[in-house]
């Protein structure tokens, strides 16, 4: 079986919320490391090619020099960990477990780039995680590392909790500031990006949990150290969440780059009931699906990307053969206008429309021409709301259209 890596998923195992047995075992070094050199810290951050883990992939030191760059007063960290998609579960398991490695990854970002406030958000329907972070914090709060960063920053740091309205739009960049501000997650346009204008219009950096968890270990080992984990091109480890109709689902930490068909087939021990793999929903339900031949695709930004999809959080659902495409796709676009926060009438409308097309479908009673009107609907509503809701929305019917056009054809005959 190819390596499985357990930088993250193994750190502060042993010592769960307890801030000084996190620090005994070698937690601390990262942050003592950039205190040491906090201008140094983004160019760290840059040779390990850290991605952003949240979904996008953005490069973390490129989203850290911008507000590095801000000389304003007060300047904000935000650790999102709201994490509600479907088959994404690997934010949670993070914060519940270590998330001690969480919040130093945030205090190495708070120190690289001269933030004074250093906000940990997470999803309150995560109770678990809830409690462990809150008790962790509590234990930053009174300790001298935390007051040491003042040289650092240049000023005392406020490291805070605060809990996201768990919906799944709370998520959304714009609506983590919203709602760390006190108010409804609504989204809203950008620019004005984060960057210039976040929490209290103060330049912001909002990370993915897991990314921040990364920056801690690449501070404490370097980034040759975290180059070397990854495969080919690819640099350090990722998380995996994998379910669906595989024989062992789980969180799987594995080199970045591992294959498609190696996490599947070894580290999920093939699909359930000697059935044959279908496709894969990467990055949960809001990208392009993967085929058959698609297997041999490193999991790394750039290789999923080159194949017109997107790496996304790493989650994987497997699909096997016998399980009906229209029907997953129907489920993944319930979940998204029910996630609709409504402010954009074409959001509102348009995810239920294709809901209802898809349902109708799925339950042999669609119409021929229902096939035009998800057509339709998937050329004109990209680009029409203040987020990306809508463009996930589409994106997966318009890939299942293309890809599996059989199936829709075939439960159009049953009607
Ligand atoms: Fe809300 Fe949808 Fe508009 Fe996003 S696109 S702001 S979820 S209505």
């Amino acid at each position: 079986m190819s390596p499985t890596y357990q930088v993250l998923t193994s750190a502060g195992a042993s010592v769960g919320t307890d801030l000084a047995a996190w620090l005994a075992n070698g937690g601390g070094t990262g942050l003592r490391n950039a205190l040491k050199d906090p201008q140094g810290v983004i160019g760290v951050i840059e040779q390990s090619d850290l991605r952003g883990m949240g979904g996008a992939g953005f490069p973390t030191h490129r989203k850290w020099a911008m507000i590095a760059a801000h000389k304003d007063y007060d300047k904000f960290i935000v650790c999102n960990g709201n994490e509600d998609e479907p088959g994404t579960f690997k934010d949670r398991v993070l914060l519940e477990h270590t998330p001690h490695q969480v919040i130093e990854g945030a205090l190495i970002a708070a120190v690289a780039t001269g933030s004074n406030h250093v906000v940990i958000y997470v999803n309150p329907h995560e109770r678990r995680a809830v409690a462990a972070v809150e008790l962790a914090v509590r234990q930053w709060q009174s300790h001298a590392l935390l007051a040491d960063m003042a040289d650092g920053v240049g000023g005392t740091v406020s490291l805070t909790v605060c809990r996201s309205s768990g919906l799944y739009i709370g998520g959304e960049e714009t609506a983590v500031i919203a709602t760390v501000e006190g108010g409804f997650p609504f989204p809203r346009r950008k620019p004005p990006y984060p960057a210039d204008k976040g929490v209290r219009g103060c330049p912001t950096v909002i990370n993915n949990t897991e990314t921040l968890a990364h920056v801690t270990h690449i501070l404490a080992n370097g980034a040759a150290w975290y180059c070397s984990l990854g495969l080919g091109t690819a640099t350090g480890t990722k998380l995996y969440s994998l379910s669906g109709d595989v024989l062992r689902p789980g969180l799987y930490e594995l080199p970045m780059g591992t294959t498609l068909e190696t996490l599947v087939f070894e580290h999920g021990q093939g699909m359930l009931q000697g059935r044959s793999f279908k496709a894969v929903f990467t990055g949960g339900p809001s990208n392009t699906l993967l085929t058959k031949r698609d297997l041999d695709v490193p999991l790394d930004f750039d290789s999923v990307r080159a194949r017109q999809s997107r790496l996304g959080t790493g989650a994987m659902i497997v699909i096997s053969e016998g399980t009906s495409i229209v029907r997953k796709v129907a489920e993944y676009v319930d979940f998204f206008a029910h996630g609709s926060c409504g402010q954009c009438p074409p959001c509102k409308g348009g995810t239920y429309q294709l809901a209802r097309l898809l349902n109708r479908i799925d339950t042999g009673h669609g119409v021929g021409s229902d096939l035009d009107a998800l057509r339709s609907l998937c050329s004109i509503l990209p680009g029409s709301g203040r987020c990306g809701l809508i463009d996930g929305a589409v994106t997966v019917v318009e890939s299942s259209l293309r890809t599996f056009p059989d199936e829709y054809e075939a439960q159009l005959l049953r009607a």
